[in-house]
This record gives structure tokens, sequence and C-alpha cells, in this order.
């Protein structure tokens, strides 16, 4: 028997009151056929986790006792790295020490331990792995724990939508810092798209805008100045000298900051919503629809990738390989390691995960 922990809710609200942690038993000594039991080896904290047990995230997880809780409640966590420590007897894909990150999402990845079928997992390669494929880099545990959603969200918004021009077009977008951001800057880098990444002004804005550039960023510019017409003679001259036309916009915050970006489009550009950062809605001139026939249109990596398995194998793998050779480095988290009987119970772990959000993706690792 292995003792077990998930953070659970059984009614929404803000997490701090509402989380809890669940004890249960995993019977692995009687596993069905097609049966695996994984370890945790890490599980981050996303925006979407904390709005799902907010009641307020359109996916949720069925609330169910399965875990033993008194009432109906729901495991937290879509994201996360699993080791394998169990496989039943006919199962094919999975074998002991192999790393899994779960198939889909609202699995409840913010756990100890889980029992599981084989086909709720897909498997990725482990360092070891890595290693005798003749890998210069294993993965790390923060790379597999986050990259299902924030890696593929960037490549597959780049690449799924508009066919952009290597060495030619453009794409633009705001929130250039967030963790999806910096994927795109690094990801349009590898296909060879050109980057124009908008951040908010800040003390240490050189700082910022050196850090990206190293990631590959092609032109960084503040909020101010992509609002500023003046400074739009600038850009159209970066443009003009590669040849090629902005023709997508990814827009993670809303408000004035989406109508900025949605400006630089060329005629018939895209701007993909896929966030909301400023609670603001999206506004889009009635012009840019007319004369610049502007498409807005809307990105959700949960609902592209629900009935199309190959596509997130594919993009996985290609994920994956960048990992491996190097030439993909992630968003940074601030880890966390649980400490099974030690002073802190698992929810109140994440609890503090969610407050500390603000201040960077929080990862707590097992
Ligand atoms: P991060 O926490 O890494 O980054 C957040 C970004 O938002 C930072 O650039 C921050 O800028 C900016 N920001 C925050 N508040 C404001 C504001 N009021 N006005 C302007 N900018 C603001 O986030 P992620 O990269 O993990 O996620 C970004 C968004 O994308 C989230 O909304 C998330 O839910 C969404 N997302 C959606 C997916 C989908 O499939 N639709 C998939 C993945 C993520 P600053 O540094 O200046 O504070």
């Amino acid at each position: 028997m292995i003792t077990a922990q998930a953070v659970v809710y059984s009614q929404h609200g803000e997490p701090k009151d509402v989380l809890k942690t669940q004890t249960y038993e995993i019977d692995d000594e009687n596993l069905a056929s097609n049966q695996i039991v994984v370890k945790t080896l890490g599980a981050p904290v996303n925006p979407s986790d904390i709005n799902q047990i907010q009641g307020v995230y359109p996916s949720k997880p069925e609330k169910t006792t399965e875990l033993g809780t008194s009432e109906p409640s729901a495991p937290c966590g879509n994201e996360g790295l699993f080791e394998v420590i169990k496989v039943g007897s006919g199962v094919s894909d999975f074998k002991v020490g192999d790393w899994a990150i779960p198939a889909n999402v609202n699995f409840g990845t913010w756990r100890t331990h889980a029992l599981a079928s084989e086909e709720q997992f897909i498997q990725v390669p482990n360092p070891e792995q890595s290693k005798t494929r003749g890998k210069p880099n294993g993965l790390t545990i923060n790379q597999g724990a986050t990259i299902s959603v924030n890696p593929l969200t960037a490549y597959l918004m780049l690449t799924h939508y508009v066919k952009l021009i290597p060495g030619k077009d453009w794409f633009i977008q705001n929130g250039g810092n967030s963790a999806v951001g910096k994927y795109a800057i690094q990801i349009s880098k590898l296909l060879g798209f050109n980057s124009l990444s908008v951040i908010r002004d800040r003390p240490n804005l050189d700082e910022l805008v050196s850090e990206l550039k190293a990631l590959g960023a092609d032109q960084v510019i503040t909020e101010e100045q992509n609002a500023s017409k003046e400074f739009g003679a600038t850009i159209k001259s970066w443009v003009k000298e590669t040849g090629g036309e902005i023709k997508l916009a990814l827009n993670c915050i809303g408000g004035k900051n989406s109508t900025g970006i949605a400006r630089k489009l060329a005629n018939n550009g895209l701007m993909l919503t896929y966030g909301g950062m400023s609670f603001q809605p999206v506004i889009l001139p009635t012009s840019l629809h007319i004369f610049k026939n502007i498409t807005s249109s809307g990105f959700w990596v949960t609902q592209l990738l629900k009935n199309n398995e190959d596509l997130k194998k594919s993009t996985l793998n290609q994920i994956v390989d960048w990992y491996e050779d190097g030439k993909l480095r992630d968003a940074k988290s601030i880890e966390t390691k649980f400490e099974a009987g030690g002073e802190k119970q698992l929810h109140e772990l994440y609890i503090e995960g969610v407050t500390n959000s603000s201040k960077g993706k929080q990862l707590i690792t097992f």
C-alpha cells in the first residue's frame, strides 16, 4: 500500500479558503492489467489552476468521492511531471522509471502519487533515455512539469493559423516577458520568424530588454512606444528592412494593450487572444476591421488539443527535441520542495504557491 496525498476542494472559492489535503491509499499490489502507479516529480501553479478552483474557468475536473473524501471533491492542478513506479501486467507503453505527463487536463496533478490507466499518460524521455539516444541534455523537472501548456501554446499560435515566411515576416505580442511570451520569442527565432515584443515600462527596463534579446528577441519596445505615432515609423522601418509583414499579433493582456498590437498588423492580419491579464475586454477600432480586414480570434490550447492527440504528440516531440538539444530554455520557476511529514501540509504549500504566483511561476517538487 502506498499512502498518497492530494490537494482537493469540494466548494469553489479562493484557494486559501477551500483547499484541503486528502490522504488516501493506493493498493499497488493489486493493479488491473492496464494500470500504472506514478509518483509526482513536480507540479506547477498556473493561472488557470487558480481560476479553476475559483470556479471561473470553463473546464473543470469532476467532483467525486474517489479519493475517500466525505463530500464530492475535485483534485487540483493540470500540469505535472511523474515517474512510473509500478506497472500492471498488460501495460505496454510504460516501464518502471519512465517519465510521464498527463494526456489530458483536469487530471489533478497537485498530489504525491496517482493510480491511473496507461492511456491517461504520455511518456516523455527521462534524462537516462535522452543520454542513451545521444542527446546532449535530458529534461529537467521544471521543463517536464511545465511542458504541456506554455511552450505548446507559443508553438501552436506561431504555426497553426498563419503562414509566416521565415526571414521575412513578423509577429507582435504584448506581455512579451510572460512565460508564454518568452517561449514565443525563442520558438520564433528557431523557426526564423521576426519578433516584436511589447512590455510594460519598469525601473530595470534595460535589464529585461537584454534578457529577452538574449533569448532571441528581435525587437523589444514598451507599451508607450507602441502607442506612440512617432515611434510607429521606426517599427515600419524594421519591417521594411526584412521585406515582410506583421501578420500575427498575440494578445494575453486585453484593453488598450490589445488595441496597440492590433494597430501594427498588416492588412488581413490575425490577432489571437489567449489571455486577459488586465481583465479588460479586447478593444478593436472599427476601422481596423473595415479598412484592414483584421481578424480577431481566440486561442485555447485545451480545446485545440482535446481531440487531436497527433497534434499534441508531434508538438510535444518538437519541444522535447529542442530542450534535449539545448536550443530552447525553459521559463524558470521558483521551486519549493514538499517533505511528507514536514512542517507544512501539501495544500498549505500550494496556497503559498498561489499567493506567490505574482512573483513568478511556482513549482512544487516532490
Ligand atoms: P506569466 O505570469 O508568466 O506572465 C504574465 C504577464 O502578464 C507578464 O508579462 C505581466 O507583465 C503581464 N501583466 C500582468 N498583469 C498585467 C496588466 N494588468 N496589464 C498589463 N500586463 C500585465 O503568465 P503566463 O505566460 O503563464 O500566462 C499568460 C496568460 O496566458 C495568462 O492569462 C494565462 O492564463 C494565459 N494562457 C492561456 C493559454 C491558452 O490556451 N489560452 C495557455 C497558456 C497561458 P509585467 O511583468 O509587466 O507584470
